[in-house]
């Protein structure tokens, strides 16, 4: 699986550090690498559909959307939907209307092909998703998420567990009650920094079962 890299406003090192920090915290706990490869770009401008001009601050998840579509414009693979359990379907993805329709499609996080491409983007910015006014980031399951590195203080260690906690999104994860848990909801940074970067054993068991194709499915490069 590839994971294309998006920064705005954000050096495209930090960037990339955050990519790999949350390939690796994830790969770790699977018998083969979730993500194979990483493309990096960086972002000029934001859609100026995204700016919300009554609070003069940007919708993250519109932000997400438009360059979740730009990064499955640029695929020319294969695709197969695989669903827990078995196949979905499969389709040819061999132009850019085709992958703008498989993005309308609602596809799920159970596609899993080696060639499904992850989105992240790294933002510095005002950001909201209703009904919250300032948010750490946002994630669509099986697509991507947006990491807000605007409330995190330049504090790493903090962006690294924004970054594995929306990418838990994306591949399946909900909230967890574990207050230690890299998936449970932090309301501030003071929540943020009490818990670990990992998710707890619950959390990767429901991992586990999310993508029991995975490992399989994994071609590396
Ligand atoms: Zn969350
Ligand atoms: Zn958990």
């Amino acid at each position: 699986m590839d994971m294309v890299v998006y920064s705005y406003n954000v050096d495209k090192g930090m960037a990339f550090q955050l990519a790999r920090a949350v390939a690796q915290g994830y790969c770790k706990y699977l018998a083969r690498p979730l993500v194979t490869s990483l493309k990096c770009f960086r972002a000029s401008h934001l859609p100026r559909s995204a700016w919300d001009e009554q609070r003069q601050q940007w919708n993250a998840r519109k932000i997400l959307e438009h360059f979740i579509l730009q990064s499955a414009m640029t695929c020319n693979n294969l695709y197969e939907d695989v669903s827990v359990g078995g196949y979905a379907g499969a389709e040819a993805c061999l132009n850019p209307e085709h992958c703008t329709k498989l993005f309308r499609k609602e596809s799920s996080i159970h596609c899993c092909h080696p060639t499904k491409q992850l989105t992240l983007l790294v933002v510095d910015i005002s950001c909201f998703v209703p009904p919250m006014t300032e948010v750490f980031g946002v994630a669509i399951s099986g697509e991507g998420c947006l990491v807000n590195i605007k409330e995190t203080l330049n504090d790493v260690s903090a962006m690294i567990k924004v970054s594995m906690h929306e990418m838990g999104h994306v591949l399946g994860l909900d909230h967890c009650c574990n207050p230690a848990c890299v998936m449970a909801f932090s309301e501030d940074l003071f929540q943020l920094n009490h818990k670990q970067r990992e998710p707890c054993k619950g959390c990767l068991s429901k991992l586990e079962y999310i993508h029991p194709l995975l490992s399989s499915l994994i071609v590396e490069t």
